[in-house]
């Protein structure tokens, strides 16, 4: 099956950060086999994309999507005050309220330009059911490529934690749990749709022992690493009266910095620490809109990825930003980026290449996704900027990246088309939008 896309512009996100003014890129089957400025002598069917920029689609590091259920709580919060306010609501997710979280954030990310998602999933409150299976489910009827973390917590408020008791899980049954979602679900194939990694929550809520035995389980089973990591100045000082450590240090001592490992929001860095995670490679996935609304800080990007390690671009859970669309997030991006470090301090380019190639690093898939080059998977965002929110802006990845969030006017994913003139179609938009106001409705319940 072959699709021709063409009369757009497109930045490509290459090693070279080739872009073109008016171009052309051809699809066969699930890869891109070429790409160049003009028109191509090849065979219909074509796609006319003029007045759009296409981009390799997006890819969001760290979500929480059962999260969709609970957002616009806990508005004036630190992070500590928010978990402790929302996890006796989050006990209360059961299979059809994550369906219908699952359902609608995916939507949303798939809307707004992003074909490869993961998400962390570390709440399983006792006869729940299947939650993991529930969302892998709905990242394949919604063809969105899927990177599903078993999450877990084990450090309840009894032992010093910070979540309650009953959310929390017993070790063994985690372990057990985390190698029967590999067995079940990771696919290795270079077109998988479905990757698996492992991650525990947070130092405030999971045990030494289960963070050792979850890293020596995923590279047992060749699978990534992913957990909470230095979010906030609470943290910092949690992990010093605890283990008489810096989150970081912490990290190190059980197996947790390397390639094969990205981490979440890696705000409170000092200078050693940024220098570590270039050296081993440990990828960050950089959550600018959640850091902002939780007051938590701004991560050292520009220094991150001086040093070397992988930064990619999150959403984070939609209870820390109602959002939760990974477009708003090169913005953000960029706006942070900025306010910390002067307007030399990251491109519009740059911005792209985070929520894209390098959030592919931090998946373990930049051969395969993050860049439109022959022989890449055919994730592609063709984004409307001939519209008035974006007519006469003299550069389209400006137009993206400063200008109001664009309309995805065509999704492909795998070369399959997921978003087609701004809508689902995968999905029927107000189902899912009715089912998740449903679900938002029942979990909220509890809330008085
Ligand atoms: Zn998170």
């Amino acid at each position: 099956m072959r699709t021709i896309i063409e009369g757009c512009a497109i930045a490509t996100v290459d090693p070279s950060g080739t872009e073109h003014q008016d171009g052309h890129i051809v699809i066969e089957d699930d890869r891109i086999v070429a790409v160049g400025e003009g028109s191509t002598d090849a065979q219909r069917p074509r796609l006319d994309g003029s007045g759009c920029l296409a981009t390799p689609g997006l890819v969001n590091c760290h979500h929480h999507l059962y999260q969709w259920a609970t957002r616009g709580l806990s508005q004036q919060s630190t992070l500590f005050e928010w978990l402790q306010e929302l996890y006796p609501v989050w006990a209360h997710v059961d299979g059809e309220i994550e369906r219908a979280a699952a359902r609608g954030g995916l939507a949303a990310l798939a809307r707004s330009g992003c074909s490869t998602t993961t998400d962390h999933h570390y709440v399983f409150p006792r006869g729940a059911g299947d939650l993991l299976a529930i969302e892998i489910e709905a990242a394949r009827d919604l063809h969105v490529r899927f990177h599903p973390c078993r999450g877990s917590m084990d450090l309840g408020k009894s032992d010093g934690g910070l979540p309650p008791d009953e959310i929390t899980e017993d070790r063994d049954a985690i372990l057990t749990a985390c190698a029967e979602a590999i067995d079940r679900f990771h696919d290795p194939a270079p077109n998988a749709m479905t990757r698996v990694a492992l991650a525990p929550c947070s130092p405030f809520s999971v045990t030494k022992e289960l963070m050792a035995e979850t890293a020596e389980l995923a590279r047992q089973k060749g699978v990534r690493l992913h957990t909470h990591m230095a979010e906030t100045h609470d943290e910092e000082q949690f992990c010093l009266e605890l283990f008489g450590i810096r989150p970081v240090e912490y990290l190190e001592q059980l197996g947790w910095l390397g390639d094969d490992v990205w981490l979440a929001h890696c705000v409170h860095l000092d200078e050693r620490e940024v220098t570590q995670f270039g050296e081993t490679g440990t990828g960050v996935a950089h959550c600018p809109s959640s850091n902002a609304r939780l007051g938590a800080g701004v991560a050292p990007v520009a220094a991150l990825t001086a040093a070397g390690a992988p930064v990619g671009l999150g959403v984070d859970g939609p209870a820390s930003n109602e959002a939760g669309e990974l477009a708003g997030e090169l913005r953000q991006a960029l706006f942070v980026a900025r306010i910390k470090g002067g307007p030399q301090a990251l491109t519009a380019r740059e911005a792209l290449a985070l929520g894209t190639i390098h959030g592919a690093r931090c998946l373990g898939r930049q051969d395969e996704i993050g860049s439109l080059e022959p022989g890449k998977l055919a994730d592609v965002a063709l984004w409307r900027l001939d519209d008035l929110d974006h007519a006469g802006i003299a550069d389209p990845v400006a137009a993206l990246v400063l200008g109001p969030r664009p309309q995805v006017d065509t999704l492909l994913v795998g070369g399959r088309t997921v978003v087609e003139h701004g809508r689902l179609t995968t999905g029927d938009e107000e189902t899912i939008a009715r089912e998740l106001a449903r679900a938002s409705r029942r979990m909220q319940e509890v809330v008085v």
